[in-house]
């Protein structure tokens, strides 16, 4: 796997919309809609994002996964959940390592903190990048400007990360793909 894939997914959606997983480029449309022109209407967007994916591609060549047992895992982010509730001053009420695929990490109305457990090969400080973007959904539900604004306070380099979480979610789907994990 080296470049940029695309896939047209049809859903009843109402709106088309396009989402960016890894190296993949998804173009969501409802019924049968034409993939060209959500494309063209999203030109500069596209264009863009296509520049970070190509950088996410490049970058996850040169990255190494970081051997971590599970349980030094649970107990990381366990301890990074308490540690940035108490900085943040809210209440997390428990914290879970799952095997969810379709993010990095969840939080829900209970106040659960919820960390995919794809992320147990990150360097540490992704996984605190991780942890503390949830926890700071305790305190803002949408990605706002103040959510922004909070997260970047803590880690300002903060779309280096994103860019760094992209290149390791394609490095372990690579590996997957090859069997390895
Ligand atoms: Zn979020």
């Amino acid at each position: 796997m080296s470049g940029i894939r695309y896939r047209i997914i049809r859903r009843r959606v109402k709106n088309p919309r396009l989402e960016i997983w890894g190296n993949e480029i998804r173009v969501i449309l409802p019924g049968n809609m034409d993939p060209w022109k959500v494309i063209k209407e999203n030109g500069p967007w596209l264009a863009k994002q296509i520049e970070l994916v190509r950088r996410a591609v490049e970058l996850s060549k040169r990255i190494e996964l970081v051997p971590r047992t599970r349980r030094k895992f649970r107990s990381l982010v366990e301890r990074a959940a308490r540690e940035y509730a108490k900085e943040l001053g809210v209440e997390v009420n428990r914290v879970f390592v799952r095997r969810i695929r379709s993010a990095w990490g969840s939080c829900s109305g209970k106040r659960n903190i919820v960390v995919s457990a794809m992320a147990q090969r990150l360097p540490e400080r992704l996984i605190r990048y991780v942890v503390y973007h949830e926890v700071c959904h305790l305190l803002r539900w949408r990605h706002d400007r103040e959510f922004e604004d909070l997260v970047r306070s803590k880690f300002p380099d903060c779309d280096y990360l994103d860019l760094q979480l992209q290149a390791y979610w394609i490095k372990l789907k690579e590996q997957e793909e090859r069997g390895e994990c």
